[in-house]
């Protein structure tokens, strides 16, 4: 089934294209997880039929034990680009979003051993909860983007986009040198440190600065 973003303000229609996914874009997060940011920028893939929005609620797969929240900031990309410029990347870019790159983290561990995709511990259905839309042009600064996730009222991750290893517009025109981006695209440009476990029936909360959040429930 199609799905498309809630943008705040305007009454556009855009449906979900691909969703492009950073790795190790933050040093904690990095070093957290017992490596280095690498030396370029690291991508996965998530379908779009991972994607869910407020309200909504995350499915417990019966294949896990143990399911991480990673939460992250959303390029929105309404525009075609292939090999697009630094100095002209956020020219196809229309808006934000927070966003939550939920993963199996066992299954990804044991990819990891093996040497194997994580195209299943990051794709489950309900995998990428995302807020509405906020418009680039609400946004004067996307690399000086406050975002934070709250467990049951505790705050376990907060990040800040100027932290990032590579700025917005390096990771849209690198990824444009790769994949042609389409009207529709998503790139979640990764997690800061404090990613941890979630539980059945927990409620998560997540904030992109003081323009938009995210709140969504661990199902069963
Ligand atoms: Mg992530």
């Amino acid at each position: 089934m199609m799905k498309c973003y809630h943008f705040q303000k305007e009454n556009t229609s855009l449906s979900v294209g691909k969703i492009i996914c950073l790795a190790r874009t933050y040093k904690k997060h990095a070093e957290e997880m017992k490596t280095t940011p690498p030396p370029n920028p690291v991508l996965f893939l998530k379908p779009a039929s991972s994607i869910i929005f407020s309200g909504g609620t995350i499915q417990y797969p019966v294949q896990s034990h143990c399911v991480h929240h990673e939460v992250e900031v959303g390029v929105v990309i309404d525009k075609q680009a292939k090999n697009i410029l630094k100095e002209d990347a956020l020219t196809v870019v229309c808006g934000y979003v927070v966003g939550l790159d939920i993963t199996a983290r066992d299954i990804q561990a044991e990819a990891k051993k093996n040497g194997w995709p994580w195209s299943i511990a990051k794709g489950f259905d309900t995998f990428a909860p995302i807020s509405d839309v906020v418009s680039c042009n609400d946004v004067n600064d996307p690399n000086a983007l406050e975002f934070r996730l709250s467990v049951n009222s505790t705050v376990r991750q907060q990040g800040n986009t100027r932290d990032l290893v590579w700025n917005i517009e390096t990771l849209v025109s690198h990824i444009s040198k790769i994949m042609t981006l389409e009207p529709g695209d998503l790139i979640l440009t990764g997690t800061p440190e404090g990613v941890s476990e979630i539980k059945r029936g927990d409620q998560i909360t997540a904030e992109l600065d003081v323009f938009s959040s995210l709140s969504v429930t661990v199902g069963n």
